[in-house]
């Protein structure tokens, strides 16, 4: 779960994590008292997206910066007229963009350097990793790409946390001294304390900056959480925007459905997510293009079934769909059924492959067919996947 940078600006400060001081609006008669809020002096103001590239992004009406600065609160209040309600594509976003509904006023800090710092999950040694880099400011990516060498990366033994001596390693290699050095500690040592006890799976702040009074403070902020783990956190929860989360999504969830959009024109209903994910290769293999991965789940009952296809169908680009069911724990007779009375329910229209095999298949077999449904059986994966791909073209 992704939360806004004022909502993670917001966490910062509650764990010692300095940020500029900021303030939040969500209509043109919100701006007024916001701003108030900020003294009078150089102001930035923010479009509020769950996407990153935002002061490079354009709007789509011309428009161009999703994070600008603005000499005078006054600018800055005509300036977040420009941003509020219109859409702004990023490298982040895809080419439809993002509409954007919040702003945030931040006093526009006086910057000596900017660094980057994030602490994520490294997968290979299942640690927490600190990545910092004396090139922030830019894409990190390229950096990682073409200068891989100034990336600093130090792994946190999480039984033990971060240790003070890989706290110096990082001040060390980042070259802070003096003030800067001890600012830059605390923020550190409290920046993975954040990390660590609201079950983030990622915090990035792009760029950390330096003042020339020696501050250290947080000038952007990304967080995303571990949703495993978002059942011990409620207020954490309370910060999900619904208006940044594809409706299809949100609507899978609530019938506990793993479903994730994605851009080709062949639906794919799968049960277990291995199944889906070589559902998804098999159709790419044979040439099509899946347009979601959808997991069903060890124990489907006929209503997911039913709300799975309705999901589905909600999605204009799709024009077959392939149902991939392997039936252990599952019966796919129930399947079968739940398959039938979805069909029936949405009125489809679009070709339909349906592979089954496992527990109870031949049950589930003659239920579709005594349906008296339009539906091509496969016999194989790869004969289902031939069989959509074909019917798609
Ligand atoms: P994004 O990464 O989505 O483009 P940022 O918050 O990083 O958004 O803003 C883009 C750039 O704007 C930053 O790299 C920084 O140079 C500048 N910036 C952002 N916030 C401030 C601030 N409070 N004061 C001064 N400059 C800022
Ligand atoms: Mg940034």
């Amino acid at each position: 779960m992704n939360i806004h940078e004022y909502q993670a600006k917001a966490l910062f400060e509650k764990f010692g994590v300095p940020v500029p001081k900021g303030a939040v609006a969500t209509t043109p008669e919100e701006f007024i008292n916001a701003l108030a809020q900020l003294p009078e002096g150089p102001t930035m103001v923010k479009s509020q997206i769950h996407a990153g590239g935002r002061g490079k992004g354009t709007f789509t009406d011309g428009y161009k910066g999703g994070v600008k600065f603005c000499q005078t609160k006054a600018d800055a209040k005509e300036v977040a007229a420009r941003m509020l309600g219109n859409t702004l594509v990023t490298v982040q976003t895809g080419p439809a963009g993002r509409k954007v509904q919040t702003i945030y006023f931040t006093v526009a800090s006086d910057i000596k350097k900017e660094y980057y710092l994030a602490i994520l999950l490294d997968r290979n040694s299942s640690k927490p990793v600190i990545v910092a880099s004396t090139e922030g400011g830019v894409e990190i990516e390229k950096v990682a790409h073409d200068t891989p060498e100034k990336l600093i990366r130090v792994l946190v033994d999480p039984a033990y946390g971060l240790a003070d001596f890989q706290v110096r390693e990082l001040i060390t290699k980042l070259g802070f001294a003096g003030a800067e050095a001890k600012n830059a500690a605390r923020l550190i040592r409290n920046l993975y304390t954040a990390f660590w006890e609201t079950d983030a799976a990622m915090i990035e702040v792009n760029p950390l900056i330096t003042t020339p009074t020696g501050d250290v403070l947080a000038l952007d902020a990304k967080v995303s959480f571990d949703s495993n783990a978002l059942y011990r956190h409620p207020e954490i929860v309370a910060l999900r925007d619904l208006n940044e989360e594809d409706p299809k999504e949100i609507e899978a969830s609530k019938f506990s459905l793993s479903y994730i959009a994605l851009d080709g024109n062949i639906a794919c209903l799968v049960n277990g997510a291995g199944l889906a994910m070589s559902t998804m290769d098999i159709i790419q293999h044979f040439g099509g293009t899946p347009a979601n991965f959808l997991d069903v789940g060890g124990g489907a009952s006929k209503d997911q079934v039913i709300a799975a296809f309705k999901i589905i169908l909600g999605d204009k680009n799709v024009k077959g769909i392939l149902v991939n069911i392997f039936g252990g724990i599952m019966d796919c007779n129930v399947i079968a059924t739940g398959i039938v009375e979805a069909v029936k329910e949405v009125g489809l229209k679009l070709p339909l492959v349906v592979r089954l095999e496992g527990n109870n298949v031949a049950a589930g077999k003659a239920t579709l067919n005594a349906s008296g449904l339009k539906l091509v059986s496969g016999d194989t994966m790869a004969d289902a996947a031939q069989k959509i791909v074909k019917l798609v073209a």
